[in-house]
């Protein structure tokens, strides 16, 4: 408890007192972490609840990544693309249930050039010019990044997946770079973009010191956003087998995160809610700030499947609006019809 009120005043430890914090903490440290997140988190956000509505635009992949089931390599999967019009429907049934930021995710899927993206994004900031743009489609070069932004792009989203270059390459195929996706994460910021990084809580291989190195990572890159779940096994990649990640262990990063960067927007993520049925709320009550629904259409929702059982509802989204509202009331919070901006140092 000692080390968590450490980084709760000086919002930083150093590598060894990570070290002992991450190799030796029990439920007890975890219910603390969690008491001071939710201080924390109401001193910056009162019991408001920021939402955002997920667009999983294609699931083609170029990539490989071992532990996802939208790889490139799984041929077994039905692949997808939304039109223009598609995705424009979703931000408008999005937009009249009360949501003002639209995540458009993907695969790597070099059909939608940066181009087409743009046409797409500014497209949908002329419709709605009070909502928020956020994409996470994976590496592109420089100047994709700054046309992109320059179309109205808000914000990124793009995992670092694991600070240590080893357990990268663990996870990934050799093609797939570390260096650059933190090449990515650094251009992404040097753009303007409101940028979030993460990791996947349990992947295989990942050991104390790759977590050390991802709580030091996230404490030098000051994200405005950060993404983290629970590892979950997809049946037809390489980690078919692996064990899935703790919700404790998800948890207690959760609270680590919001103790360390308090202005940070922190999702309670699918993840999270896909190994346990409360698991939304319980990220909420360890220090999250952010839900994410699903506004894909429901004819897609089961093939955007990043790893089994992956949580999809496919009721209409005014339905999954009165579950949300209600399940969040019952823990004493609200959802706030809002952009939800970084108010952090450099937006505020
Ligand atoms: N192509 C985009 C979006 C990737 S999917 C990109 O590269 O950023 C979004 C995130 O889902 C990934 O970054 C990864 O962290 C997570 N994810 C994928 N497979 C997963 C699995 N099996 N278990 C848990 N999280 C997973």
């Amino acid at each position: 408890m000692e080390l968590i009120d450490r980084l709760n005043k000086e919002k930083r430890l150093s590598s060894s007192e990570w070290k002992k914090l991450l190799s030796s903490w029990i439920e007890e440290d975890r219910t603390y972490a969690a008491f001071i997140a939710r201080t924390v988190v109401l001193q910056k956000f009162g019991k408001s609840i920021y939402i955002r509505g997920v667009i999983e635009f294609s699931n083609f992949c170029k990539n490989d990544c071992y532990y996802c089931g939208i790889r490139h390599s799984n041929s077994k999967i039905g692949r997808y693309r939304l039109s223009k019009e598609d995705i424009l429907n979703c931000c408008q049934k999005g937009h009249s249930q009360g949501f003002r930021t639209f995540v458009l995710q993907s695969g790597e899927d070099p059909y939608f050039t940066t181009d087409k993206l743009a046409d797409i994004v500014s497209e949908i900031k002329n419709k709605y010019p009070d909502s928020a743009v956020t994409l996470s489609v994976g590496e592109l070069k420089p100047e994709d990044y700054t046309n992109l932004f320059k179309a109205g792009t808000d914000r990124y989203l793009l995992r670092h997946e694991t600070a240590d270059e080893k357990h990268y390459k663990a996870l990934h195929p050799a093609k797939q770079s570390w260096k650059n996706r933190m090449r990515c994460l650094q251009d992404l910021k040097d753009t303007g973009y409101q940028t979030g990084c993460g990791f996947i809580v349990g992947a295989p291989y990942q050991n104390i010191d790759c977590m050390v190195k991802d709580m030091e990572f996230l404490s030098n890159f000051n994200p405005e956003m950060i993404g983290i779940g629970p590892f979950i096994p997809h049946k037809d990649t390489p980690f078919a087998a692996e064990k899935t990640g703790s919700l404790e262990t998800s948890l207690f990063f959760l609270s680590l995160c919001r103790i360390m960067l308090p202005d940070v927007l922190l999702p309670a993520t699918t993840a999270l809610g896909t190994i346990d049925p409360e698991g939304r709320e319980k990220g909420i009550l360890a220090g999250a700030n952010v839900i994410m629904p699903n506004l894909s259409p429901s004819r897609v929702r089961g093939k955007y499947m990043l790893y089994n059982n992956k949580q999809n509802s496919d009721v209409e989204t005014s339905r999954c609006m009165i579950d949300l509202r209600k399940r969040m009331s019952s823990i004493g919070y609200d959802i706030k019809i809002s952009r939800g901006d970084y108010k952090g140092r450099n937006n505020s």
